[in-house]
């Protein structure tokens, strides 16, 4: 007999709302992360588009999602998960931590994405120390410091707008154009402390021990401009965090977990929801959709199999 009915691989959006309905389906359920639960949420400043929440802090949300699967009685365990076997009715969960192995009769790939990175020189000297990616938790450092932001999409954007509140300057450099929701450009650009590079690639990362600035060259001009900084923040689009799925067979050539509309994957039992599977928007409130559907999927393949 399998450990669990359901076992969910990341406590994002997309894996609370799975525990949450996978509970509520009567499945015994653990949802494992290697990090706290939360996801990419916990390092955002600011949610505005989650429905009924008006503007929310990200840890907030996080942490209100979190309590909502405790008090269904999900398990949680911090533990980042290597492969997944798949044994006919029963799949086995391999972690890092002392080899440990959960088995399930049902899974949900949830483990979200990884920011891209840039791969412009120095780019690795500077990660963790003057290049990051999350302004929640480097923004506090750059109270009156000059910053560049990296990137024009939406979490770009929103990120240059919260960092604008407390930087002493933000320089936002993008590759073309701003493509991040017209009312939140607007609000960028509307910041006396704000001023945009469209139509820059950025060459390099400058400094020694300490970053100094990046230099940029313009695409039209081909001119060089060196921009001073303390810190910057690169917001330049994600990749799937699905390699420890490469065995499973369930991965398309992007990296991403290929679903249907039931989230069912080619595998039979194991399903895939957020950010990680293939789909147009990723958000928290999709993320919360597929991990919904996810998790019905789940419940009625153990009642098709005769296993609830
Ligand atoms: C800067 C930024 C700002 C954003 N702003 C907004 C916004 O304002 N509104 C909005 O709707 N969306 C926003 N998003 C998008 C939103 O955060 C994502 O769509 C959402 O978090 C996706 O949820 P998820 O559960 O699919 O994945 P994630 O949130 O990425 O969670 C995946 C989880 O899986 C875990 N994991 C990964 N690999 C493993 C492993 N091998 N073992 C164990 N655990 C693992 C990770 O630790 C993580 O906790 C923003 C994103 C970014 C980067």
């Amino acid at each position: 007999m399998a450990d669990y009915d359901l076992i969910i691989i990341g406590s994002g959006p997309a894996g609370m709302t799975a525990a949450i309905y996978g509970a509520r389906a009567n499945l015994s359920v653990l949802l494992l992360d290697r990090l706290a639960p939360g996801g990419k949420v916990i390092n955002t400043s600011e949610i505005q588009n989650y429905t009924g929440m008006g503007t929310v802090e990200g840890a907030d949300l996080a942490i209100r999602m979190f309590q909502h699967t405790q008090e269904l009685n999900a398990e949680f365990d911090y533990r980042t998960v290597l492969k997944v076997l798949d044994d006919g009715t029963e799949k086995t969960v391999v972690c890092e931590e002392e080899n440990r192995t959960y088995t399930a009769n049902t899974v949900i790939l949830c483990t979200g994405t990884v920011p891209r990175l840039l791969g412009a020189a120095k780019e690795e000297h500077f990660s963790g120390n003057g290049i990051s990616w999350c302004a929640v938790c480097d923004g506090a450092g750059c109270r009156d410091k000059d910053v560049v932001v990296i990137g024009g999409g939406n979490s770009a954007v929103e990120e240059a707008i919260y960092l604008a509140g407390f930087a002493k300057s933000v320089t936002v450099v993008v590759r073309s154009e701003l493509s991040a929701d017209p009312m939140a450009c607007d609000k960028l650009l509307g910041r006396k402390n704000v001023r945009l590079f469209a139509g820059h690639d950025v060459l390099e990362f400058c400094g020694e021990e300490r970053l100094e600035g990046v230099r940029l060259k313009s695409k039209d001009t081909g001119e060089e401009i060196f921009v001073s900084c303390g810190q910057v923040f690169e917001y330049i689009g994600q990749i799937p965090a699905t390699g420890c799925f490469a065995e499973l067979g369930v991965l398309n050539e992007r990296g991403y977990v290929k679903v249907n509309e039931q989230m069912e994957t080619a595998v039979p039992g194991v399903f895939g929801a957020g950010d990680c599977v293939t789909k147009n928007l990723r958000q928290v409130i999709t993320a919360c959709s597929d991990g919904a559907i996810a998790a019905q999927s789940a419940a009625k393949y153990m009642r098709k199999m005769g296993l609830l």
